[in-house]
């Protein structure tokens, strides 16, 4: 249902919950944050209101992070627990989206006889298991993304983070929105479901079109296109240069 994602300075954890409240007038059902740092990430799910997402994070709010994602969820593909809030994780990668993966079925059944090992009911669960099974086999992190891309049909918003590249926030819109901006201060980038999160934080955004995605880094923002090919964007949605 809503999406946040973080790349900065500031403290992550409450970026992350302050974006998420921003979503709440949209309705939810559980919610989530996942937050990495060089070799952890650590994820944090809670069942109903914001509050207990809070709650579990009050220990955490002061760490320093490399990036966060966070998500709140309104179910169509598993019941309201915990277990199937977002982010879902792989093996060492995780992911947030609003929307539905119509063909999740057909890709989960293949994966699951490929060995992948599956503990929700949500369609959402099958992107992070695909990414893995192709980055494991041509270990590109990018490419990887891409091809996850090209194998989905339905709507969906995706962030995907993952150990094997933590520096960066893989991003793609097709169906529902996604905005991804640079913050107000150095080396920071924002994303979020709609502008109210990023209100205050970021002078540019980007509302990005459908089937486009890319790579996020504090440092730059690669995007490419349905034909995943490289590229800039129209000269008006491109961040202005300092
Ligand atoms: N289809 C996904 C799920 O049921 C995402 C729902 C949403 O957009 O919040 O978990």
């Amino acid at each position: 249902c809503g999406i946040v994602g973080y790349i900065g300075k500031k403290k992550t954890t409450k970026v992350l919950l302050d974006g998420l409240k921003e979503l709440e007038y949209r309705g939810y059902d559980s919610a989530g944050v996942a937050l990495l740092d060089c070799e952890n990430i650590e994820v944090y799910k809670a069942l109903g209101k914001l509050e207990n997402l809070k709650e579990k994070t009050k220990n955490i709010l002061e760490n320093d992070y490399n990036l966060g994602i966070g998500h709140t969820r309104w179910a169509t593909h598993g019941k309201p627990t915990e277990l199937n809030a977002h982010p879902h994780l792989g093996e060492y990668s995780y992911v947030v989206h609003n929307g539905i993966i119509e063909n999740y079925k057909e890709l989960k059944d293949d994966l699951i006889k490929k060995g992948h090992k599956f503990i929700s009911q949500t369609d959402t669960e099958v992107i992070v298991h695909l990414f893995e099974n192709i980055n494991n086999k041509i270990n590109d992190t990018t490419q990887a993304f891409k091809d996850t891309i090209s194998q989905l049909e339905g709507a969906f918003s995706i962030l995907l983070i993952t150990k094997a590249n933590p520096d960066k926030i893989y991003f793609f819109k097709h169906g529902s929105p996604l905005i991804v901006a640079k913050g107000n201060e150095e080396k920071e980038v924002l994303f979020a479901s709609s502008d109210a999160p990023l209100i205050g934080l970021a002078k540019k955004v980007v509302y990005l079109e459908d089937k486009v995605g890319g790579v996020a880094s504090a440092e730059n923002i690669e995007f490419f296109t349905d034909e995943f090919s490289w590229s800039t964007l129209p000269e008006s949605k491109q961040f202005a240069q300092k």
